[in-house]
């Protein structure tokens, strides 16, 4: 695997895919910069190398040219964050990106405008990929969040770059972290599934039994389970065309000799709502008109059992209707184990969407050992797929 570490880049321009799609308030200024820290470290060792950083990327979802998309809103933000004075070109190809580049000094940094004003990013179009391969000697891909796409700067363009093409950090650290649970986590290994449907989560159910030895199941799924084993769950959430799912996926934990532990208790409520009446209930003993939207006491000491003895934690999904602070419980007394268990030795992976969220919003972030910054790229490094940004670089 070539990372940016294999490469000397004195005097050599680097086109590096980077993941700036952040979000933008309706002043234009950026509400998250979390990708844009995540994109530095890269950035500065081609600088301290001594050579300059072409950067592209994607904001939002353009049809054609939309002001509103413009990554020159973002420029003074970069540049903040890098500490150097970026450069800007209001098209990724043609004249004016080509003077740009061509103008770019060793130690500078330039930013193209969105690549996604053009259709043939998305459509990973040859042409446009070699038209941007022209603006690097060596081309980088440092974004996760967009490595499950076959687009033209994140997949097609490496084929420009047969010896001269390489992971930036942020890529290499995502792949490590992921191959840390999957492939050469010490054990046991122990995977928390939460969130809302068994039905979004089936796939990488499937691929990871093989590789755990623990599966934690919350949240929303749990009561798909309790139901296919007879439990009354009330009017929580559940997806009856799933129950059979949910009986195959215990036998096939067992067969693989990977223990499921679901919850024992749940926090109900009468209504869908913050200050909704609730109480904690057998999780198969739920009366009707009521629904479990966290994890109950004695699921949390159960769960945080698991997690004190697992030497490797993936988690995805939050184990309650988090948003709500009275049904956050769960999820930060979960977090709060995975804490515990990261600072006594365990490696803790949080990815996917809400999780990351949750991780972030109760202060986690630094507690765990590495928080994904791609969400549908790294569901779908879970559920085994080989994400084509990432074959690319190996090809
Ligand atoms: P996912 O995107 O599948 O990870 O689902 C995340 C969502 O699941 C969050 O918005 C949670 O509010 C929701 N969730 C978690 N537990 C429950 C529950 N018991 N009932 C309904 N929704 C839930």
């Amino acid at each position: 695997m070539k990372t940016l570490n294999d490469f000397n880049f004195n005097g050599k321009k680097a086109l590096i895919r980077v993941d700036f799609n952040v979000p933008l308030n309706d002043k234009f200024q950026v509400t998250d910069d979390t990708r844009i820290k995540a994109a530095k470290p890269t950035i500065i060792k081609i600088l301290e190398d001594g050579g300059s950083c072409v950067l592209m990327s994607h904001l939002g979802r353009p049809k054609g040219f939309q002001e509103e998309f413009s990554l020159r809103h973002i420029v003074k933000k970069v540049s903040e964050i890098i500490g150097v004075e970026v450069k800007f070109a209001g098209n990724c190809i043609g004249e004016e990106a080509e003077k740009a580049v061509t103008g770019l000094d060793n130690g500078e940094v330039l930013l193209l405008e969105n690549l996604r004003f053009h259709e043939e990013e998305k459509l990973g179009d040859e042409n446009f990929a070699a038209q941007l391969a022209k603006y690097g000697d060596i081309y980088v891909n440092d974004a996760f969040g967009t490595a499950h796409r076959a687009h033209a700067s994140t997949a097609i363009i490496a084929q420009n770059f047969p010896e001269k093409k390489c992971f930036g950090l942020l890529l290499a650290k995502e792949i490590e972290s992921i191959a840390k649970v999957m492939e050469t986590g010490e054990k046991p290994v122990t995977a928390v599934l939460g969130g809302a449907k068994v039905s979004s989560k089936i796939t990488i159910i499937d691929n990871i039994l093989n590789k755990i030895d623990h599966l934690i199941i919350g949240g929303g799924m749990t009561f798909t389970f309790i139901k296919a084993q007879g439990g009354s769950i009330g009017n929580s959430l559940v997806e009856d065309d799933k129950l059979d799912l949910a009986k195959e996926i215990m036998a096939e934990a067992k067969a693989k000799n990977v223990t499921i532990h679901l919850p024992v208790d749940s926090v109900i409520a009468d209504a869908f709502a913050n200050d909704a009446n609730t109480k904690v209930e057998d999780v198969t003993k739920i009366p009707d008109d009521w629904m479990g939207l966290d994890a109950g006491p004695a699921t949390q000491a159960k769960f945080a059992e698991v997690i004190a003895q697992s030497k490797t934690i993936l988690w995805n999904g939050p184990l309650g209707v988090f948003e709500m602070p009275t049904f956050a419980k769960g999820t930060i007394a979960l977090g709060d184990a995975i804490a515990e268990a990261t600072k006594k030795g365990a490696f803790s992976l949080v990815g996917g969407g809400d999780s990351v969220a949750a991780v972030k919003q109760f202060g986690f972030e630094s507690k765990v050992s590495y928080v994904s910054t791609g969400g549908g790229a790294m569901l779908e490094s879970l559920e085994g797929k080989t994400l084509p940004g990432i074959a690319a670089i190996l090809e």
